[in-house]
């Protein structure tokens, strides 16, 4: 039988462990996977775009398990009562290619680019670092910053929206677990004077959510809303300044804030920087900016950890996916004999 989790499964069983402890969780898990980069199977994502957004698959493979996330990017949906972004993956046994564990994976990937960002940075921003700008207070955006405080311990935010009611949302849903939240009139406003900037805005469009002159030497920037041909959020200028980190070149030079830069735009590789191949940050008035689109990495990560959390737990349910005759070649029978043709 394949095992489901479901959305309210996940929910009841993220509350369950409380939401730091499962993002520090998953920051080890992360950690684990990115330092064994090279068994895994790597493509950029296969993305199907549409003037509405987009739909992507996400597949990755060690020798042991497949996987794949379903996800769409849609930036008008909220507008419309829709979320921009929702997915559903899949983890399969390369043995014999069935799949055992399917799960949502909406929450999971808000709370797997949180951990992917947060480990990023504690290895890439000052270590003194106390002030995050938040640029968009959308839906990763409490994900991010409950990321941050579990990586890295950091409690003051200053947060930027076009839209006053995120903000608004962001602050009831944050300052009840102790964060101290000051509401900017800019995104200017809210980088002066951070020691680490996230940029999670959603717009198809090359937008400069943060622009080069309020960017201060020694920022690490958590670019994760330019994820997509032709839907950028950082003035072009600062990635020249910068250290660009990035997951996975081939589809980054594709869909990142480096889409914009030669295709030979010098990028290390995070898991390198992990592994101790490659450098991290190199002074404090260096810029590092970890240009992120979201990798099927990550994902399987995300799907393992919450399957070992989860397992032989009434989160999990059994669901009916797949044929599996006693007799393996009588597909057949399963519908017998005797129905009308
Ligand atoms: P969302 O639609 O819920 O929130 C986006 C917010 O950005 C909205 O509140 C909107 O008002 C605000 N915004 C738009 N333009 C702005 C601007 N110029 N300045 C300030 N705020 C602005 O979307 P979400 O689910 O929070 O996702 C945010 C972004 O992150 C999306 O672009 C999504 O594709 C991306 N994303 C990336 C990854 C990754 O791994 N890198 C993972 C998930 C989502």
């Amino acid at each position: 039988m394949t095992s489901f989790l479901g959305v309210k499964s996940m929910a009841r069983w993220v509350s369950s462990i409380g939401i730091e402890a499962t993002l520090s969780g998953m920051i080890d898990f992360l950690d684990q996977d990115f330092r064994r980069w090279p068994e895994f199977d790597k493509s950029p994502r296969v993305a199907s775009h549409t003037p509405f957004g987009v739909i992507e698959l996400m597949p990755t493979s060690d020798l042991d398990s497949y996987s794949f996330k379903y996800v769409n990017g849609h930036p008008s949906n909220p507008a419309r009562g829709f979320q921009t972004v929702t997915a559903f993956g899949v983890l399969a046994d390369v043995h014999n290619g069935y799949p055992r564990f399917v799960a949502e994976m909406t929450l999971l990937t808000a709370l797997r680019t949180a951990a992917t960002s947060a480990l990023v940075a504690r290895k890439l921003a000052r270590p003194e670092s106390r002030i995050m700008a938040l640029i968009g207070a959308g839906s990763q955006s409490e994900f991010q910053a409950l990321g941050f405080r579990a990586g890295l311990g950091i409690e003051e935010l200053r947060v930027f929206d076009t839209d006053p009611a995120a903000v608004a949302k962001l602050t009831r849903n944050l300052e009840p677990l102790g964060f101290r939240i000051t509401a900017a009139d800019s995104a200017a406003d809210a980088v002066t004077g951070a020691d680490i900037i996230t940029t999670c805005i959603a717009d198809k469009a090359h937008r400069v959510a943060v622009a080069d002159e309020n960017v201060a030497p020694g920022v690490h920037i958590n670019a994760v809303g330019g994820d997509c041909p032709g839907k950028t959020e950082l003035d072009p200028t600062i990635l020249g300044r910068s250290s660009v980190f990035v997951e996975y070149p081939e589809q980054t030079r594709i869909e990142g804030e480096i889409q914009l830069q030669d295709k030979d735009f010098p990028v290390t590789e995070f898991w390198q920087v992990l592994t101790g191949e490659a450098p991290g940050r190199s002074s404090a008035e260096e810029i590092t900016l970890f240009d992120s689109v979201g990798f099927a990495i990550a994902d399987f990560t995300a799907l393992r950890y919450a399957e070992a959390a989860t397992r032989d737990t009434e989160f999990r349910e059994d669901i009916d996916l797949i044929a599996d005759p006693d007799d393996p070649k009588n597909l057949f029978g399963l519908i017998g004999a005797g129905v009308p043709v």
